[in-house]
């Protein structure tokens, strides 16, 4: 017999080579019927695994990502049959679950598939699936699994077979269809309902330039069909929110080759609401003690050895500018840190002048493959509105705390208010991958533990996630795909005060180290707009947006007074076009809807007479008539119970 621990804490004693699907039986039918992929002690194994040692077993159903993880990889081997029955001799690589389905690199060959062609591989994929088929394991031999795959003159799976160690490997089979894998499937091809593949991308194999570009077919499947239908109208919705096409709906950036991928252009009105975002963020932290800084766009190599940014990300990155003749070494400047580092360094403090608090839209340059690169949310060069903080320890939590108020006052004057905070710790199994001590690693995730705490934030614990000289307190939010997007972030760092010798004097007239806090509530400027993109489909708070009003004259007989109610608005500071096309007032109304312009200004005969205007709110809501004063109560009104003051 072996005890099979439960994750509520119950104890099962089992027969040896029990399997996961009986122990669900025992529990109940119900249960079972639902279990998809069990994991057991820290392992993901299949239903039908006999257990053969004391352990920790959790059992999952669709409801679990580990559920979906197990049912998205078995879909990519149906659909991976599906394939090699319709394109004889294409070569199999990988075919991983991903946050939303799964893929499968293909080498077609002389072969090649379009999006015409994902109606007949799901219904195949169906039909395969339809038939019922177990899932069924076993392990192979190093030397028969390169035999086969040889055979196939596969030389994909040979690679791979040639990197794992004899013993270690199994096959998966399931009808007709055989692939090298380590396992994580459901019971069998007969609870998949729905299969769609999404879309297909070129993949270079192992994600290297240098080796052949394969086929990437995405998918993703559900055990109802209604699932699916219900996924496929909120991928629509996604894509009117892609803050890629609303960008240049709203024309608020756009990109040039000539300047080079991955490095936006923002245009006029781009640039005047990252302004307003800048002013506003730039006033409350005056208020909340900061001072402004400006530091150049290159450092020297040396600076980056330092701060440990050239050991961690110097060969990957861009590469070192030299200087003609003296042969000096520069790096675009990956962060603003080192430099503000430097900044503190540059007076000698005493304990009476701390904190101090350096703040600076300091743009930064990051080397990003090609391929990963993504609207504004991943570029080579972007706008952080970044902040360090040097500080007693004494001075660390209340000012921790200050981040925090000062962070989520930033996110609901932007309306966001579903968000999670995440703690973001060390991999404890990882060491090498951090720099500093471990006795600074304790205290300063116990400082942002007890800050998080005090503030009564609700929190998660996600290890693996810190930075690489700290870690970090991040704000998420979901989109309307549900994908977890970072917004803000907070770091406790003891690492580089240490690397550039920062001190102050203390009131024991010895020299101490202060503590340092990187924080930026906006992120960057880019990535942050994104997401504000998407989050408000456009629809920026009033405060934000860059045209609030358009005035729409109803014929040209009343320009002049359309004109003289923009001078007014302008007077009140609302920001307001005019629209004096020859078009008629629905047309005009429409493209105005279409551009998110929060008040459509209407103005014609009875407006002139009684010198009022007409006002509809995006969307399509009359507020009737009223004078140019009232209607500005009303913009000042609604700005006001946004935008608190900090
Ligand atoms: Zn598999
Ligand atoms: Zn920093």
């Amino acid at each position: 017999m072996i005890k099979i621990t439960l994750p509520d804490g119950a104890v099962k004693e089992v027969e040896k080579g029990t399997t996961p699907m009986e122990v669900a039986k025992s529990i109940s039918e119900g249960l079972a019927r639902n279990v998809i992929s069990a994991k057991f002690n820290d392992t993901v194994v299949e239903t039908v695994t006999p257990l053969t040692s004391d352990g920790a077993l959790t059992l999952y159903t669709w409801n679990n990502d580990e559920g979906k993880k197990a049912f998205w990889h078995s879909t990519s081997h149906v659909v991976a049959q599906a394939l090699e029955e319709l394109y004889p001799g294409i070569k199999l690589t990988i075919g991983p679950a991903i946050e939303n389905g799964f893929y499968y690199d293909v080498d077609f060959g002389d072969q090649s598939i379009s999006e015409k062609d994902f109606p007949k591989i799901e219904k195949k994929a169906l039909e395969i699936a339809r038939g019922k088929h177990d899932y069924n394991m076993r392990s192979v031999s190093k030397a028969d699994a390169l035999s086969y795959y040889k055979e196939q003159g596969n030389e994909y799976k040979v690679e791979l077979i040639e990197n794992l160690d004899d013993g270690t490997i199994t096959f998966c089979d399931h009808s007709t269809f055989t692939d090298l894998c380590r396992g994580g499937h459901i019971p069998n091809t007969g609870i998949i309902k729905a299969i769609k593949l999404l879309s297909v991308a070129g993949a270079y194999w192992r994600g290297d330039e240098n080796n052949t570009q394969l086929t990437r077919v995405y998918g993703i499947s559900f055990p109802k069909q209604k699932e699916l239908t219900e996924y496929l109208q909120l991928l629509e919705e996604a894509k009117k929110r892609d803050h890629r096409k609303l960008g240049k709906e709203l024309e608020l950036f756009t990109f040039s080759q000539k300047v080079g991928q991955g490095l936006p252009l923002w245009l006029p009105n781009g640039a005047a609401l990252r302004e307003r975002l800048e002013q506003f963020l730039k006033k409350a932290q005056k208020k909340a003690g900061y001072e402004m800084v400006v530091t150049p766009h290159i450092g020297q190599k040396e600076l980056y050895v330092t701060s440990g940014h050239y050991a961690k990300y110097g060969e990957d990155s861009f590469q070192p500018i030299h200087t003609p003749k003296e042969d000096e070494e520069f790096l675009l400047k990956p962060m603003n840190c080192p430099h503000h580092c430097e900044i503190y360094n540059s007076y000698p403090f005493s304990y009476k002048d701390l904190p101090k608090r350096y703040a600076e839209f300091g743009t930064v340059y990051r080397y990003e493959q090609s391929g990963e690169l993504h609207g504004l949310t991943r570029v080579r060069g972007f706008t952080q509105d970044d902040a360090h903080i040097f500080c007693t320890t004494e001075q660390l939590n209340d000012e921790f705390k200050n981040v925090i108020d000062l962070t989520l006052y930033v996110l609901n004057s932007l309306g966001f208010e579903d968000f999670t905070a995440q703690v973001s710790v060390r991999d404890l199994e990882n060491p090498d991958k951090y720099i500093g001590n471990t006795d600074d690693w304790e205290k300063a995730e116990q400082a942002i533990i007890n800050a998080a705490e005090e503030k009564g934030l609700n929190y998660v614990v996600e290890s693996g996630e810190a930075a690489f000289y700290g870690p970090k307190l991040d704000f998420m939010i979901k989109d309307a795909l549900g994908r977890n997007w970072q917004l803000g972030t907070i770091q406790v760092d003891y690492n580089l005060p240490k690397r550039f010798d920062l001190t102050y004097k203390g009131s024991d007239n010895e020299l101490h180290r202060p503590v340092m806090i990187h924080r930026a509530p906006f992120g960057s400027m880019e990535r942050f707009v994104a997401l504000l993109l998407e989050h408000t489909g456009g629809n920026f708070p009033l405060w934000l947006i860059p045209t609030q009003a358009i005035v729409l004259p109803v014929s040209e007989k009343h320009e002049k007074y359309a004109e003289k109610v923009l001078n007014s608005l302008e007077n009140h500071e609302i920001r307001a076009l005019i629209d004096k096309r020859n078009e008629t007032v629905g047309k005009k109304i429409r493209e105005a809807e279409l551009k998110k312009i929060p008040f459509m200004i209407i103005v014609g005969e009875q407006e002139e007479e009684s010198v009022t205007i007409s006002v509809r709110r995006h969307g399509g809501k009359d507020l009737g008539s009223l004078s140019v004063d009232a209607f500005s109560d009303l913009v000042t009104t609604e700005i006001n119970s946004t935008l608190k003051s900090f």
